[in-house]
């Protein structure tokens, strides 16, 4: 037994994660400064996100509708009437010296998603952690501390990042394990990509996690006393710092210690979670309501909108997916894990009839490209038609399955047209009924003994015999005419 799952025999683990997510507006919540991402330093700035004195913020109306399909797509209700605040605090890269967020009245509030069990025995088992609320917030700036600045020791801000749109994603204390903080991330990712309403890109920060975790006895009623893991951006390092402070916590609580709320920050090269801070708490940010931004209405109908205007979830599609196409939980589950990669199944399974070569040839050989690429497969080569005119081909003899699968990896990378590449490659099945007889002529007169045998009742001879003629054809007979060949020559 691992230390974590020694830890977890004696302690509950109770873990609430608090997530922010950018929205794909064009432009910031409170000015028209472009949203753009690897721009030059301070490019996208205005007297609004620069904090000049005089200037007012005006909200993005593009960013209240965003965050409202959030609210729906994750079961939240969405409050009529929200209200902006001011949460001060003096950072370098927040010029204003507050954040404009949500505080006492969020724009939604009391959702849930449900995450998959990968434990359970059932593959669509799956456990529904609660929303508290989400809200919207600008984001700061961005400090570098670089050593190129001022002899090694200097600090530069960019704020092409202030004020850029967030949405502020608050889970119940649900969750109760490192897996399960995992498993309701990229739940909540793929449902946010799924509505387009965030890229949530880890990678460039649109998508981070503050964890709190506390450990209690199994059975108590009260929480324990949390600590809050900062800006944790990648889901390894989530599920990996989550556990080291699960253990850090047992050690304190073993020791008959009790642990103090506070702000750690995850070191990854060591491994530990290290204190940032003693817990302020909201009493520290003296919120109150922004004066420069009127309360945000929002009327029933244009909820209503919205609602109408949503795309199929991921368990939505994935239900369909096992109805229409008689497709396994599991495997529905995989092909509805990225909405692009759900439509290439659809667009293929409609051009070639059938669904399930198609989530095979998806499943085995193009997800096994992708993950090498580490690419969506709408951000590589193949299209379906190409996908299907594989197959195709395979259908027909023309190239064996084998060859078709070495050569999914070109496609992926180049796409391009199948008949060609297999020319080119010179990998086409040999189909030919002279140059067939011709090689299984030979295999027989070279294999008396095996021939002996197959006739003598080991059927399994016959398969020795097939792997004969496809070397001496390279690989490039096609199975189906040899199968015939054989049968007619040995049944003799
Ligand atoms: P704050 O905004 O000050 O960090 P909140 O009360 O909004 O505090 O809680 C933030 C997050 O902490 C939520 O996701 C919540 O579920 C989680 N949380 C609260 N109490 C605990 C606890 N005792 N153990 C683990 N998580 C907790
Ligand atoms: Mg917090
Ligand atoms: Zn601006």
């Amino acid at each position: 037994m691992s230390a974590l799952q020694e830890v977890m025999e004696r302690y509950e683990v109770v873990i609430g994660l608090e997530v922010h997510s950018q929205l794909r507006t064009d432009s910031k919540l409170f000015c028209g400064c472009a949203v753009r991402y690897g721009d030059p330093p301070n490019h996208h700035t205005c007297p609004v996100c620069l904090a000049l004195p005089g200037a007012l913020p005006v909200l993005n109306e593009r960013a209240v509708s965003l965050g409202v399909r959030a609210a729906l797509a994750t079961h939240c209700s969405v409050q009529p009437q929200s209200i902006f605040a001011r949460k001060n605090y003096f950072y370098p890269d927040l010029p204003k010296g507050y954040q404009i967020s949500q505080f006492e009245e969020p724009l939604s509030t009391g959702g849930w998603l449900e995450i998959p069990m990968p434990d359970e025995a059932a593959a669509d088992a799956v456990r529904r952690i609660g929303i508290t609320r989400i809200h919207m917030e600008e984001d700061a700036g961005k400090s570098i501390h670089d050593d190129s600045v001022a002899g090694g020791d200097g600090s530069q801000v960019d704020l092409n990042r202030a004020g850029v749109p967030l949405l502020e994603i608050v889970s119940e204390p649900d969750l109760r394990s490192p897996e399960e903080a995992g498993a309701y991330l990229r739940t909540l990712r793929q449902i946010l990509r799924y509505i387009e309403v965030s890229d949530a890109d880890m990678e460039k920060g649109h998508f981070r996690c503050d964890a709190n975790v506390s450990l209690r006895l199994h059975g108590a009623l009260d929480l324990g006393t949390r600590t809050e893991l900062k800006n944790l951006n990648s889901f390894r390092f989530v599920e990996a710092a989550i556990a080291a402070e699960i253990e850090r916590q047992a050690e304190v609580l073993d020791g008959g210690g009790a642990i103090q709320q506070a702000t750690l920050l995850w070191d990854r090269t060591s491994g530990q979670t290290r204190v940032m801070r003693l817990k302020e708490n909201s009493d520290d940010y003296r919120y109150f309501p922004e004066p420069d931004l009127i309360p945000v209405n929002i009327d029933p109908q244009a909820v209503h909108d919205i609602r109408a205007e949503l795309p199929e979830l991921p368990d939505q599609k994935r239900e369909r997916f096992v109805r229409e196409h008689g497709l396994s939980e599991y495997d529905a589950g995989l092909l509805t894990g990225s909405r692009s990669l759900a439509d290439f199944f659809e667009a293929s399974t409609a051009a070639y009839g059938k669904a399930k070569p198609i989530a095979n040839w998806l499943l085995r050989d193009v997800l096994h490209a992708l993950n090498e690429r580490e690419a969506e497969i709408d951000e590589v080569a193949l299209v379906p038609e190409t996908l299907v005119a594989l197959l195709r081909m395979v259908d027909a003899g023309r190239v064996t399955p084998k060859s078709a699968r070495e050569l999914i990896p070109e496609l992926v990378a180049r796409g391009g047209d199948v008949e060609a590449l297999v020319r080119e490659r010179g990998v086409e099945a040999v189909s030919d009924a002279g140059i067939l007889e011709t090689a299984v002529a030979e295999v027989l007169a070279d294999n008396a003994d095996a021939v002996a045998r197959f006739r003598s009742g080991e059927d399994k001879m016959l398969n020795f015999l097939m792997g004969q003629v496809m070397r001496r054809t390279s690989g490039k007979a096609s199975p189906a005419a040899v199968r015939d060949i054989l049968a007619a020559k040995l049944g003799g």
